[in-house]
């Protein structure tokens, strides 16, 4: 399957990838997981990511859709993938739609995860992400380690992001509804839309999300 997750920061985006990917036995594919590798081996790509997301922008296109591009061509994605923060706005889901075509190949859903903001807020700031893996995402509250500060997964350390503070999400927020939004429009147009409420247990959650995309 080929599938797009969209919504806003916090949404859990990365949380349901990482285990909807796992159960549909195709890789998660995160632009952000990606820049942040690049950042911390401060390759040329993270040293001009860096300043823009540390802003809470997005990063220029020219520089995401090579990299996204690149991720998507490696043979662990040739069966499919699920795609985590990308695209995010409509320039680069027209890039998309280019790169699939010429791969002779198609989206089957892009699911999107709604909440509202004040619980993006909360989730936000009680987020905590592991070194060894960013895909392996805790809550302090809603979805806390078994012992504080180290991943259940893979006993890696765990970190508050640099962009994860209340003035950092609202900038986060305000270019969400600015440029990624109206790609919602876009792929419900495409009839590829699934839009599920992202409120309750992450498992209630990734319940709801097969349920969504069975039959697509
Ligand atoms: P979240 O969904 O919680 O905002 P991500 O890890 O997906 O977190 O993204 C973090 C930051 O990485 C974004 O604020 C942005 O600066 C950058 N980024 C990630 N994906 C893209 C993209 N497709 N286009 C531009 N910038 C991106």
């Amino acid at each position: 399957m080929r599938i797009v997750l969209v919504g806003p920061p916090g949404a859990g985006k990365g949380t349901q990838a990482h285990v909807l990917a796992k159960t549909l036995s195709i890789p998660h594919i995160s632009t952000g997981d990606l820049f942040r590798a690049n950042i911390s081996q401060s390759t040329q790509l993270g040293l001009e990511a860096k300043a823009y997301m540390d802003a809470g922008k997005l990063v220029p296109d020219e520089i995401t859709i090579g990299m996204a591009k690149d991720r998507m061509s490696q043979p662990d994605a040739a069966k499919g993938f699920l795609l985590d923060g990308f695209p995010r706005n409509l320039g680069q889901a027209k890039a998309l739609d280019e790169i699939l075509a010429d791969a002779g190949i198609a989206l089957d859903g892009v699911l999107d995860l709604e909440v509202p903001e004040d619980e993006v807020v909360r989730r936000i700031a009680g987020r905590r992400l592991c070194r060894n893996d960013g895909s392996h995402v805790f809550h302090v509250d809603y979805n806390p380690p078994a012992q504080p500060g180290v991943c259940d997964e893979c006993g890696g350390e765990l970190y508050q992001r640099t962009d994860d503070t209340e003035e950092k999400v609202r900038v986060r927020l305000e270019e969400y509804h600015s440029k990624t939004e109206p790609i919602i429009g876009y792929y419900a147009d495409q009839g590829l839309l699934v839009t599920i409420p992202a409120l309750g247990k992450v498992s209630e959650v990734t319940e709801r999300a097969i349920e969504a995309l069975r039959g697509k």
